[in-house]
């Protein structure tokens, strides 16, 4: 169980979706606060997370992953253009694998599978392991990246002290994540489709978020709300199952759910 707001450090919370555990610090913070037992924790991110439970095929779907990575480069590369690049929770690799044109890359990721495909198939320079474990070097990155990372992490903070130690001065952190402060959270409340306690245990939104990059010497430069192309295959396989996402029915549409937050900020 957490017993302190990442975000403010107070340790009382108020109860908002009880029966998901998940409770509401006064600082606006909202978090899983039930158990979590390590080992239960390991085996979420086994081979099925991306085939089938969080991820209907990804690999399948990795056209048009890229195309959202290429957008998310885009705006990396507006603030930082060459260097050392630094991925954590790198999944398969479709990020890095783009951003090796510009960037050495180094990624962490804690699935196998998806390590194993990154190193083996895309010829990347990725670790598996638990980054806050792991030795990594200090003031050398110029741009850290988590995508889609910080709500799975226990201790969110401690990722963000760390990369910050890892980071050169002036170094740029990018993080996206649900923003729970947004349209759809609020009319969706407990069903909003990115509440899923213990996979995502940290439920940010603009203000928390910068709330804990300031605290760990973080200035915001940017907070947008990019959209993303999804395939129709992805939303056909969400609705009738996933043998039909096998088909691999062509075609992707693009949407902006405005409630996934893309913050970029620089180590001062
Ligand atoms: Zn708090």
């Amino acid at each position: 169980m957490i017993t302190s707001c990442p975000v403010c450090k107070k340790k009382k919370f108020a109860a908002l979706y009880e029966e998901l555990s998940i409770v509401k610090c006064s600082c606006g913070h909202v978090f899983y606060n039930g158990p979590l037992d390590a080992e239960e924790i390991r085996e979420i991110y086994g081979k099925d997370y991306f085939n089938g439970e969080e991820y209907i095929n990804y690999v399948l779907d990795k056209e048009v992953i890229q195309r959202n990575f290429k957008e998310r480069l885009k705006r990396v590369i507006k603030y930082s253009s060459k260097g050392e690049l630094l991925e954590i929770g790198s999944a398969y690799g479709f990020f890095l694998d783009l951003a090796k044109e510009s960037f050495n890359t180094t990624g962490f990721e804690i699935c196998d599978d998806a390590v194993q495909y990154a190193n083996n198939k895309l010829n990347l320079n990725v670790h598996c392991g638990d980054f806050l474990k792991e030795e990594v070097n200090q003031d050398f990155y110029d741009v850290a990246c988590m995508y889609d990372c910080i709500e799975h992490l226990v201790n969110p903070e401690d990722f963000v002290e760390k990369i910050n130690a890892s980071l050169k001065k002036g170094g740029i952190l990018v993080i996206t994540t649900g923003d729970i402060n947004r349209f759809i959270p609020r009319i969706r409340k407990s069903k909003w489709r990115l509440i899923h306690p213990p996979s995502h245990i940290h439920y940010f939104s603009k203000k928390t978020l910068c709330m804990l990059l300031e605290r760990y010497g973080f200035k915001i430069l940017s907070v947008k709300y990019p959209g993303i192309w999804r395939s129709n295959s992805v939303l056909l396989g969400t609705l009738f199952g996933s043998n039909l996402f096998t088909r691999n029915f062509p075609g992707y549409f693009w949407i902006n759910t405005f409630d996934i937050i893309e913050v970029i900020s620089r180590k001062i």
